[in-house]
């Protein structure tokens, strides 16, 4: 089955941050895959633009090697095709330089877009040196980067700066989990099926969890993580956006500003962590990897790289249903998934022997995307009646074939720029809601001098994350690939 492609008006992207990491490895192999598919169309153009004085040809053989290192080049005419729409300008987001330049290479009326692919200390002034080159106008719209601020103060002075300059709605707060073709299948299950929302509540749920497992450590963003942590690189963020889609009401329809009010209201209903709900690790050396110490360079490190917490939903729908989150780097495996189980049937018929099955439903949202329900079905055989569980699984590869080679999270939000569909992205109040919450959980802890349990790179993570499931009387899932 292969993907249709939607049209987009023709458009003009600067990537400021051009040269970067992101750029690089994401945005750029993005863009040349939405341009073999089609969606470049007429005379959209891609500008570059960071600090450093290259020249275009220099910038595109940036593009080249990237392109090649992101493993997505598929032949010569349509690189070159692609490299023909791309220009580059050398910009300081701090001064003067470079302003006038990209100016004169926009085209007026037409969609722009601007790509804050730079640190997060420079978003302020890209967005006011933008209004104040006179790029900002109706058709334009920005694109900000996480980390959206590091604490609730922080983010509300973002907000007030960018909004000085910019319209909400041209404003996109970018979260690439919301991409990801599971997260949006997570809504068509859930509203798309009569068969599972009449379920989705305390009634039946036991608990929720999610897991988003890495295997890398902190590689070169040391120093910014060190200076956030799990709970603000991943929970706050990622992993709130996540608990939000399951957690959510019907919004009465699918349009960017009913999603986010029901997105919100989540956010708002979840209720303070307590401290022994929280538990916090830090990877030690292993397998010849170094450990957080080491790769950030302090040996007194409080920062934690692995976070698991449970937290409650005060609403109607959910009122005892706890939520497991867990988030760590150098697990055991890279896995994120996210699984409701189910409660025990009322009453077994088939007595003790039979054992307890419930049923589990996971949406797997890398390395694979997919999902699957397990459900407990009669073992094979003469002998009685044995029960086991047995997965009804749908991965996307296979049960939709070779063609459905769904375009990746930036391909999909990069575009819903363009066409100007907020849906995916993060909406001010959201994001201030998000801090309101996690702020008194770092305070907390950083009040009562905790200090994160070691854990071995490679496993699991610390100890106390599964003590805290088994006073619950529940398991985690393993981390599987
Ligand atoms: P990076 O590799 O350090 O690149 C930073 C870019 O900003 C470079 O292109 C640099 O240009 C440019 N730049 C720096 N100062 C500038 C200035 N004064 N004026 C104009 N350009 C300037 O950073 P990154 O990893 O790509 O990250 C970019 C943003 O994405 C950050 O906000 C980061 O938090 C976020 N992010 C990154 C990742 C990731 O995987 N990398 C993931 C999620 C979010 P020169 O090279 O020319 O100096």
């Amino acid at each position: 089955m292969a993907p249709r492609t939607v049209p987009v008006e023709v458009f003009d992207l600067v990537i400021f941050g051009g040269t970067g990491d992101l750029a690089r490895r994401k945005i750029l192999p993005a863009l040349f895959k939405r341009f073999c598919a089609g969606q470049m169309p007429g005379e959209s153009r891609l500008i570059g633009a960071s600090r450093s004085d290259l020249s275009r040809e220099a910038y595109l053989e940036i593009v080249r090697i990237a392109l090649k290192e992101a493993g997505v080049v598929r032949g010569g005419p349509a690189l070159e095709g692609f490299l023909d729409r791309i220009d580059y300008v050398p910009l300081d987001a701090e001064g003067d330089t470079g302003w006038q330049a990209l100016g004169d290479k926009m085209v007026p009326g037409r969609v722009r877009a601007f790509y804050f692919s730079v640190g997060p200390n420079l978003f302020a002034n890209l967005a006011a040196n933008l209004k104040a080159h006179g790029l900002a106008d109706e058709q334009a719209r920005i694109v900000v980067e996480k980390p959206f601020g590091h604490d609730l103060e922080t983010a509300r002075t973002l907000n007030a700066v960018l909004t000085a300059h910019f319209d909400e709605c041209q404003i996109y707060r970018i979260d690439h989990y919301l991409g990801k073709e599971t997260v949006q299948n997570l809504m068509a299950v859930r509203f798309g099926n009569m068969l599972f929302e009449p379920l989705w509540n305390a009634q039946y749920i036991d608990h929720i969890q999610i897991t988003v497992a890495e295997t890398v450590g902190v590689g070169g963003r040391a120093a910014y993580y060190e200076n956030a942590g799990a709970m603000r690189d991943m929970m706050q963020n990622h992993m709130m956006q996540l608990l939000c889609l399951i957690a959510m009401e019907p919004p009465a329809k699918f349009d960017p500003d009913a999603v986010r009010d029901e997105k919100l209201k989540v956010i708002r209903a979840l209720d303070p962590v307590e401290p022994h709900h929280i538990v916090r690790g830090q990877y030690t050396a292993a397998d010849g990897v170094p450990g957080y110490r080491e790769d950030v360079d302090n040996e007194r490190s409080k920062t934690e790289s692995f976070i698991a917490l449970k937290c409650h939903v005060s609403n109607w729908r959910w009122a005892g249903t706890p939520f497991y989150l867990r988030t760590g780097k150098r697990l055991k495996t890279r896995s994120s998934e996210i699984t409701v189980v189910f409660k025990d049937a009322p009453h077994s018929i088939f007595g003790p022997d039979a054992g307890r099955h419930n049923n589990e439903l996971t949406i797997q949202l890398q390395p694979n995307e997919g999902i699957t329900l397990d459900v407990t079905i009669k073992e094979p055989g003469p002998g009685g009646m044995r029960l086991i569980d047995v997965p009804l699984d749908m991965s996307f590869a296979e049960a939709l074939g070779p063609g459905a080679d769904a375009p990746d999270a930036y391909e999909r939000l990069i575009l819903d720029v363009i066409r100007g569909n907020q849906t995916l992205f993060m909406r001010n109040d959201e994001v201030e809601a998000a801090w309101a919450w996690t702020d008194p959980i770092i305070r907390g802890w950083e009040s009562r001098g905790d200090v994160p349990k070691p854990y071995d790179a490679f496993t699991t993570g610390p100890d106390g994350a599964v003590q805290m499931m088994r006073r619950d009387r529940r398991e985690w899932r393993g981390i599987h690939p």
